[in-house]
């Protein structure tokens, strides 16, 4: 992991790299972040950057066999801790701890550096419970920043989420952390410094990440996704200049243009008051399972109320994507307020009788004569 590959950052990656380059790099370091601000690659990117013996203009080579080991994430003295719990495979009496899930993590982080706790937990099968950073991390910690450097230079322990770990485990880290092994850097890296044990925290330099900017970001997201500059620029904006965020908002984007057509079949119907429509509408969305049908009624209302705020004169803060805003405005000049609360009600009924599994027919064809009765 290069700097470069980091979208914006630019501040503290220089002083992270000057830092290194006059030998004066903290041996416990906190780096704070909102999710999605690239903490995490930053830190993996920092300690890349004080192994690389090739390294030139404020980064890493990126090539050399140091910096092969680190992009692989198989450097012998680069290790992780971050929270996991016991799943299907690894039960309680295995006692979790991160190298259990060496693999996976190696896998998902090779995929997606910008990792989400909540990806973290899926990924591993986890999702219905928090992760922790217990005492049996703590020690294996401690053991294995005990051990002489591999290569003969630098340590480097990344614990990610520290917010996860657990008094004892807190404990049994302390002294390492007040007086680490010589060469030996630990990079915490937390989305909520506020809950991370203040012994720890007191015994760290912070570094606080900053949003990316949205030409950055946007830059990033038109390289990723088959989006217009605008459209980018739109995602970064309503992002809060989060990578990660940006990504969730473009694939929601991506299932409301799914909807976009049956919505538009429904409301033409109502308006032209042509029956066969409605018929038609029902008969589509009926066809789909429960999670689709929920996402429609989601989108619906999403709709309602970005006509509302248009109608009310203020579309820029209604967040449309580009690729909607005729559609909001034609019909937000059509419907009348009295409508969008009533189809509010329709909507949120629906999505009762969804989750109580009424049959799916029944649920839509009675949305469907109910929007047509009031519009
Ligand atoms: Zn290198």
């Amino acid at each position: 992991m290069q700097f470069a590959e980091i979208v914006g950052q630019k501040k503290i990656k220089r002083q992270l790299a000057a830092m290194a380059d006059e030998g004066r790099v903290s041996h416990a370091i906190l780096f704070c972040e909102e999710p999605g601000y690239g903490a995490l690659p930053l830190a993996i990117a920092f300690a890349q950057y004080m192994s690389c013996p090739s390294k030139e203009g404020g980064d890493s080579c990126g090539t050399c066999p140091t910096c092969n080991k680190f992009r692989k994430l198989i450097h012998p003295d680069l290790h992780f801790a971050m929270p996991v719990s016991s799943t299907k495979t690894i039960t309680a009496d295995k006692k979790p701890v991160s190298d259990l899930f060496a693999s996976e993590w190696r896998e998902i982080i090779g995929e997606n550096c910008y990792l989400t706790e909540q990806e973290w937990y899926e990924f591993i099968g986890i999702e219905n419970k928090s992760g922790i950073i217990g005492v049996n991390e703590a020690a294996l910690i401690s053991r294995k920043l005990s051990l002489r450097s591999f290569e003969g230079g630098n340590k480097f322990m990344i614990i990610w989420l520290p917010e996860r770990m657990n008094q004892e485990a807190a404990n049994k880290l302390l002294k390492l952390l007040e007086e680490p092994p010589p060469e030996t850097f630990i990079f915490l890296v937390s989305e909520a410094p506020e809950r991370v044990i203040s012994t720890i925290v007191s015994r760290c330099q912070i570094f606080k990440l900053t949003p990316a900017e949205t030409e950055e970001l946007a830059a990033e997201l038109t390289e990723e996704y088959d989006i217009t500059p605008d459209e980018a620029r739109f995602w970064a904006g309503i992002s809060g200049g989060s990578l990660s965020r940006s990504r969730a908002l473009i694939s929601e984007s991506g299932k409301e243009s799914e909807f976009y057509q049956p919505l538009a079949v429904l409301l033409e119907g109502c308006a032209t008051k042509d029956l066969k429509k409605i018929v038609q509408f029902w008969e589509e969305i009926s066809t789909l399972g429960r999670e689709k049908q929920r996402t429609f009624c989601e989108y619906a209302l999403e709709f309602l109320r970005r006509t509302l705020i248009t109608q009310a004169g203020t579309p820029e803060v209604s967040n449309t994507p580009p690729a909607q805003r005729e559609f909001i405005k034609y019909w937000a000049g059509r419907l009348k307020p009295a409508f969008l609360v009533k189809g509010y009600d329709v909507l949120n009924k629906a999505l009762a009788d969804i989750d109580r599994n009424v049959n799916s027919k029944y649920i839509f064809a009675d949305l469907g004569n109910r929007f047509f009765l009031s519009l």
